[in-house]
């Protein structure tokens, strides 16, 4: 009897597990442009263009190599239900799928199927180095999930900078001290941009559907370069490792105006939609470590973040879900000030992280955990509004991957689950990570009154809100330490100024 192999949007590997299964006598691809999904979250142009055109582009592969194939385009239909229609009018008993890297649509996918009575087989996705149950076995009988220790055993367990006798490379599992350099003072000099690809007649013809679509959806398609197929991945890959991957080590914590990609890899995107495989991007990197001699920190660096943070964050969403989206430890309630979506807003660096996001659905690890993440902690948001920002806004954003660096890891929304403290800074920490202070109006250094920054001000009335909360645990209470050197009536300024700007959020 026929089986239905459904394909979604960030599931496109020829070899993924649910192709391999395809019997080509018998058997149907299903693949969905549903318009409903692009507008459930409220996503950038770029987002929803990059998916359209991957799956445009996966389905052409899959039409050459002479597979059976049903795609649906633009439907208004959810995915959810355009597959019920499908399975209903061909009759159709059994549903053969990857895991989705959204917990909504995994029940949504589960309750179908029970309900029309269909056999579902559900494939764990190995597209990560970690299985559930490896996960699952890790975190037992552990009083704290960090990273730091999974990611030890993620080396060992796949021999990825070990010597024979499981010791890591270089005498040392972390380099990250090595790894947290502001760029140098006249600027990060000539970055070599990394390779962007103009935009084929599937993609432009998709551009053109979304402007005509979505066109109040935020984000510009304008400068619309990403990587849509495999063969466009691995030639982004392979040029990142051949001439980028030498300093991203260094500067990777770094930031600097118009310079939106730094030295970063800009890999996400093609490795979330599964263009690319984790391992085939350590593989190379590995290589390219020894044929260009690279310092091991920096190989180290990239690493941890696919085969450590990449692979510990999924393993959390899926273990904490669905709790996890309602998170809120400190009862933060207020909206998300609405420049967030227009990036009209007078401090230099948000103004500057928001801008190249919504120009490029893009931008680095420090932008959006100490600039867009960090002021959303300190300005109270409701966590589940900075989530929908996060998810709407960038191009790599899909729930599995977002929701922990977001909920878990930016705004400290889960007390701490996996992290030892919030991510908080002041201004300080932003002057001396970019250029963003010298052209802004604020001055990061003063903190109440006309000029201070607001971020600066937001970051001590944090601390002295939740002070005696900081002094509690060893791991924070250095951070209060500072607050004894200013006077009470200072500390009387920072709240009474504190409590003007978050009243007036939108007015920054
Ligand atoms: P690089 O800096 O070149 O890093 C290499 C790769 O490592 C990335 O491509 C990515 O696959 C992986 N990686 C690095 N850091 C992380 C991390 N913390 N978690 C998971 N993988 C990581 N990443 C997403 O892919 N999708 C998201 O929706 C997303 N949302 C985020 C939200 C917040 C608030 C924060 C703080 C981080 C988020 N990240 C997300 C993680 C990280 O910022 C991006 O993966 C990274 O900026 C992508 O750019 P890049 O490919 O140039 O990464
Ligand atoms: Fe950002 Fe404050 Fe610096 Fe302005 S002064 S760029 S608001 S950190």
């Amino acid at each position: 009897p026929k089986r239905l192999v459904l394909v979604l949007g960030d599931q496109l590997d020829l070899n993924g597990a649910a192709l391999k299964k395809l019997n080509f006598e018998t058997d149907e691809v299903f693949m969905v442009e549903s318009i409903d999904e692009a507008q459930y979250v409220w996503s950038h142009q770029a987002k929803i263009a990059l998916f359209f055109s991957a799956m445009r582009h996966f389905a052409r592969s899959l039409r050459a190599l002479k597979y059976p194939i049903t795609y649906i385009e633009n439907t208004p239909l959810s995915i959810v239900d355009a597959l019920k229609e499908k399975l209903q009018q061909d009759n159709i008993g059994r549903l053969i799928c990857i895991e989705p890297g959204e917990w909504r649509l995994k029940q949504q996918i589960e309750k179908l199927a029970s309900e029309l009575s269909i056999s579902l087989e559900m494939c764990e996705d190995d597209h990560f180095f970690c299985t559930h149950q490896e996960f699952i076995d890790w975190t037992a009988g552990k009083k704290e999930l960090r990273l730091e220790y999974f990611y030890r055993l993620m080396r060992k367990r796949h021999n990825i900078l070990v010597d024979a006798e499981g010791n890591p490379e270089g005498g040392q599992w972390n380099f990250d001290q090595d790894n947290r350099k502001p760029y140098p003072k006249k600027g990060p000099g000539m970055v070599d941009e990394p390779v962007l690809f103009e935009p084929d007649e599937i993609t432009q013809e998709v551009i053109a559907f979304v402007k005509r679509t979505y066109p109040k959806h935020p984000g510009s398609l304008e400068a619309f370069r990403w990587p849509v197929n495999r063969e466009q991945a691995l030639e982004a890959l392979n040029y990142f490792v051949e001439y980028r991957l030498r300093n991203f080590g260094v500067y990777q914590d770094a930031m600097w105006t118009d310079t939106p990609y730094g030295w970063h890899s800009i890999l996400s995107s093609s490795l979330n939609l599964k263009l690319l495989n984790p391992r085939e991007v350590i593989a190379a990197v590995l290589t390219a470590w020894k044929k260009y001699a690279l310092d091991l920190s920096t190989v180290e660096g990239f690493i941890r973040q696919i085969l450590g943070w990449r692979e510990f964050v999924r393993g959390m969403y899926y273990l904490d879900m669905p709790g996890m989206a309602q998170d809120n430890y400190y009862g933060h309630e207020r909206a998300l000030p609405k420049w967030y979506w227009d990036g009209k807003t007078k401090m230099a660096c948000m103004k500057d992280a928001i801008g190249q996001t919504l120009e490029y659905g893009y931008a680095h690890h420090i932008q959006r955990l100490m600039v867009t993440g960090n002021f959303a902690l300190l300005a109270e948001i409701l966590p589940s509004a900075v989530c929908d920002w996060y998810l709407a806004i960038y191009v790599d954003a899909i729930e599995w991957v977002e929701l922990p660096n977001t909920a878990g890891m930016a705004l400290f929304a889960n007390g701490g689950r996996f992290t030892s403290k919030p991510y908080i800074a002041s201004g300080a920490y932003i002057k001396r990570m970019s250029n963003y202070c010298g052209s802004c109006q604020y001055k990061p250094d003063v903190r109440y009154g006309e000029n201070a920054c607001p971020i600066t001000t937001l970051y001590w009335n944090f601390l002295i809100k939740h002070r005696t909360q900081f002094e509690s645990s060893p791991r924070t209470r250095l951070m209060t330490a500072n607050l004894k050197r200013i006077s009470d009536e200072d500390q009387g300024h920072i709240v009474a100024h504190a409590d003007q700007i978050l009243t007036h959020l939108d007015d920054l």
